[in-house]
């Protein structure tokens, strides 16, 4: 696929399942935001950067800090909810966010592929595929030729 990939839209509230007692909440971009998607890139596990807008319909809720760049990794799956006929990007950001952010715009460049979807018969085993993720997200991000990334003009939510 044609990395990078530009994704934005507003935090949609998903089924609530999993995330938070994973230790892994994933914040949802609404359908059609990820459509581009489906027809060049697999399902699977995906890292890259976001950012989260600190305001929602111009209320500051946020901390300052946290409308920053962030690592994240990224879900893209079929919505069984749509008779998996819909795509769902789910982003897990690697900051400690001290609230919620639902409806607030968030921005990402999905920058490269770590690995298929699988199917977890155990909760430890998901949790411990989570973590490595992560490692293996921040380790491709520390590459020099990443860096730039982070600075890109697509993340200027800040402003
Ligand atoms: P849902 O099913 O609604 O997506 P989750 O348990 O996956 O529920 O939690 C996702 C929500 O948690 C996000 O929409 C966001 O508001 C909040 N959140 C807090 N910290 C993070 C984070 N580090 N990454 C992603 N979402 C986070
Ligand atoms: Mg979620």
């Amino acid at each position: 696929p044609p990395f990078p990939i530009h994704l934005s839209g507003a935090v949609q509230r998903g089924f609530g399942r999993g995330g938070k007692d994973l230790g892994c909440p994933t914040a949802n971009l609404p359908d059609g935001s990820v459509t581009s998607m489906s027809s060049v890139c697999k399902t699977g596990v995906y890292y890259g950067y976001a950012q989260v807008s600190r305001t929602k319909d111009g209320h500051d809720e946020l901390a300052n800090s946290d409308s920053k760049v962030y690592p994240m990794v990224m879900s893209l799956g079929w919505n069984p909810f749509y008779k998996n006929e819909r795509l769902t990007a789910e982003i897990h950001l690697m900051h400690d966010y001290k609230s919620d952010f639902y409806g607030h715009e968030m921005r990402a460049l999905v920058l490269g592929y770590i690995r298929p979807e699988l199917d977890y018969t155990s909760r430890e085993a998901l949790i411990e595929d989570i973590e490595i993720d992560k490692r293996v997200a921040l380790k491709s991000l520390a590459r020099p030729a990443y860096e730039a990334f982070a600075l890109d003009p697509h993340f200027r939510l800040s402003k």
